[in-house]
């Protein structure tokens, strides 16, 4: 009887663990964005490809093709959920951008 209880809490236990661990995940994910340091415009790949973090303040004489509905948030890039302040972009790793910045390598997500 005690062992039955204990396979019967074991399996329990395991099915609890095993609809948590999604969950979990999502949640590592989501801290490590956060937890990444923001993307400095004056890295030198930052200014080779004109990132800023505001968008409205990209050199529309420089970048010609900019159009106001791109932004790292709408970027293929931006690996965060829609919403999200900041995420990690794949073109800078191991940083953050703003979901309002841009940079010329932006492509519509799809
Ligand atoms: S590649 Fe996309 S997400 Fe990354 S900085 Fe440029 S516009 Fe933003």
């Amino acid at each position: 009887m005690h062992s039955k209880l204990s396979r019967r809490s074991l399996v329990k236990g395991g099915l609890i663990a095993g609809a948590l661990l999604p969950v979990a995940g999502l949640v590592s994910r989501s801290a490590e964005a956060a937890a990444l340091p923001p993307l400095d415009p004056s890295d030198p790949t930052a200014k080779a490809l004109g990132f800023v973090n505001d968008g409205s303040k990209v050199d529309t004489k420089a970048y010609p093709t900019f159009k106001p509905t791109q932004k790292c948030g709408t970027c293929a890039q931006f690996q965060g959920k829609p919403g999200d302040a900041t995420a990690a972009c794949t073109i800078f790793a191991g940083k953050s951008v703003p979901q309002g910045g841009w940079c010329q390598v932006w492509a519509q997500k799809t």
